[in-house]
């Protein structure tokens, strides 16, 4: 994962640099450094935080106008001093920022020792940088000629940015299958480095988004992009419409409580200009191309990680049941390493809020190669996975900063929703009526979320009960498991506690065993088809004692008898309600972490969108 930042410019670099990885601390934050040219090389990193650096630079002189800086989620070595970034070449000739994994570092890392280099870290990314001071070594060559022979012989995945001490005013950075940004300052004589967007839109809208195998040389604030087999490619600048404002937290104490509160626009946001239940319209612009594929399909294959693959669970319902065709939903994880059949008639989707997840793209590439037409669903405008797909709709959620995914998840929902609806009516597996019943209701969602949200104060009482809960079991049944799924998981990721997500008919098949007066067990018990058999399992739970905590519907009186806590949310139709009903699942995890003592923004081990494998 990891975030990398760079400038070159006539502005002091530091500052750029290290708000930058404030920015990318979501990348990952096992350790944070910085290299600036500034009379000559010097690099500066920590274990921690982007915070802990900042404090031991408090007295140091941090001048210069090009530097590049790097925020860790470790995979080769383990979080300290030594494996952090940016890392020194052999003969501390060259620096490097790195993103993702060098698969065959082993081999080049061996080769190297037989010839004398040794080694001060753990990583693959020290490997790669003594690499390329080996080859300008031997062959003479300037710095770009030499990252690009070594990256030919490459094989994993990387977005780097290398510095050199001989050439102070100069910049290589490269790209596959990791992010790498550039934003062209408004002279074109300055340029901005980041894994992402947001360390640059402050300073210029003007982006260039690298492709895959191609080289950025920037000499003297001049730039260059190159492919790695060295053809000269023209660069296509973009304009951001990202604003400031969106990936700040406005307010709110954590980037997750702002992403949760956000959802009533995040969804109308994915619904605009898209729905019209008065008009009987629904259109999705990026998929019509490739829209009869999906109406003629004789199954499709949704693939995701996470909370993603959870989106694609509902997806499945809501494909089977209103366009009444077989849907497979996979992890991209696994399915990349299978060897998936794919039909002619065989459609993909897939999920990835980022755009950039590693394992969604190596099985979009994968399914690609056996002739599957792919469409996705991504937040990130302009992302890898938006792009590597034929057709797809954005989510417009906004940055999603907050690790923990939350409108991301709404707004994948509200996609397939529509999707689903599209073909089903194009099919002709949904009459007319109960198109726009179900229409009109999508259109209220938003404003349903917004009831949910005042759910605040209850959810937290809630949680005050159940901080110290050592296990949680969250069940669900038909559209609300896969809620089920993610309620559990929220609650893993940000407050360390076990839990698990089940469908509810499940649990006495195995998860019963667990149950006594200190298991907290949270059902979605909304007012639906499975309704009476829920409340069955709801007794189950109680006849052993179990504590029940239960989101209902608006109105309901039975499961108040029986349950410890009820969470009363809007009424809405049974396809939709995986959009309300995870909102206070979302807060109760969030208020139980915060009562833990967790950084819910920063949860240990993870990172925001996973590049690696
Ligand atoms: N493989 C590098 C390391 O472990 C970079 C990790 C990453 O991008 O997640 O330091």
């Amino acid at each position: 994962m990891c975030g990398i930042v760079a400038y070159t410019g006539m502005r002091e670099a530091y500052p750029i640099i290290i708000k930058g990885l404030e920015r990318l601390e979501y990348r990952g934050y096992d350790s944070a450094g910085i290299a600036l040219q500034n009379g000559d090389l010097h690099v500066y990193k920590k274990k921690g935080k982007v915070a802990d650096l900042k404090e031991s630079l408090k007295n140091v002189n941090l001048e210069g106008n090009v530097g590049i800086g790097h925020t860790r989620w470790a995979t080769h070595g383990e979080p300290n001093d030594r494996n952090a970034h940016p890392h020194y070449s052999a003969n501390q000739n060259l620096v490097i920022i790195h993103n993702g994994i060098i698969e065959n570092y082993s081999a080049i890392k061996q080769d190297l020792e037989s010839k004398g280099y040794a080694f001060t870290s753990d990583t693959d990314s020290e490997v790669l940088v003594t690499f390329i001071e080996d080859i300008q070594k031997n062959t003479q060559t300037p710095l770009e000629e030499a990252v690009r022979l070594a990256l030919q012989r490459v094989v994993g995945a990387y977005a780097i940015v290398v510095m050199s001490r001989d050439t102070p005013h100069m910049l290589v950075a490269a790209r596959k299958g990791s992010p790498l940004v550039i934003g062209v300052g408004k002279n074109k004589d300055e340029y901005f480095l980041a894994s992402d967007a947001t360390p640059i839109v402050e300073y210029t809208n003007e982006v260039i988004y690298l492709d895959d195998l191609e080289i950025a040389i920037i000499k003297n604030n001049q730039l260059v992009i190159q492919h790695l087999d060295s053809t000269i490619k023209t660069p296509y600048i973009q304009t951001l419409t990202l604003a400031l404002e969106a990936i700040e937290k406005g307010g709110f104490e954590h980037f997750m409580l702002k992403e949760i509160y956000e959802q009533p626009k995040s969804v109308a946001d994915a619904l605009r200009g898209r729905i019209s239940s008065l008009e009987g319209r629904l259109h999705l612009g990026g998929m019509l191309e490739y829209i009869n594929r999906l109406v003629t399909a004789d199954r499709i294959m949704i693939l995701g990680c996470g909370t993603s693959w959870h989106a694609g669970l509902v997806g499945e319902y809501l494909f089977e049941e209103l366009a009444r065709v077989p849907v497979e939903v996979e992890y991209a994880s696994e399915f990349r390493y299978r060897n998936p059949i794919i039909r002619e008639n065989d459609v993909v989707i897939c999920i990835s809020q980022s755009g950039e997840t590693a394992d969604t793209l190596a099985a979009i590439e994968l399914a690609k190669q056996k002739g599957a037409v792919i469409f996705g669903i991504c937040n990130v405008v302009g992302s890898s996975i938006a792009r590597a797909t034929h057709a797809g709709a954005y989510i417009h959620a906004g940055p999603e900063i907050g690790v923990a995914s939350t409108k991301a998840f709404t707004g994948q929902l509200a996609i397939l929703t529509m999707t689903a609806l599209l073909v089903a009516y194009r099919k002709g597996t949904i009459n007319e009526s109960d198109y726009r019943r179900i229409l009109a209701e999508l259109e209220t969602i938003p404003q349903k979320i917004e009831q949910c949200l005042k759910l605040n104060a209850e959810t937290e009482k809630i949680a005050s009960v159940f901080k110290n809960a050592h296990n949680f079991l969250y069940l669900g049944r038909g559209y609300n498991f896969p809620v089920a799924l993610e309620g559990a998981l929220k609650l893993k990721e940000i407050s360390y506690i076990h839990a698990e997500g089940y469908p509810a008919a499940e649990m006495k098949h195995g998860p019963i065993a667990l149950i006594d007066e200190e298991m907290p067990v949270v059902f979605i018990a909304t007012k639906d088809s499975s309704y009476e058999k829920i409340i069955s399992n709801i007794q189950e739970v109680k006849a052993r004692k179990g504590r029940v905590i239960a989101i209902v519907t608006e109105g309901d009186t039975e499961i108040k008898k029986m349950a410890d806590f009820t969470i009363e949310i809007p009424h809405t139709i049974e396809p939709l309600s995986p959009m309300l009903a995870v909102i206070p699942l979302q807060l109760l995890s969030y208020h139980i972490a915060i009562m833990r003592g967790c950084d819910v923004d920063r949860p240990r081990n993870l990172a925001k969108s996973v590049t690696v494998e």
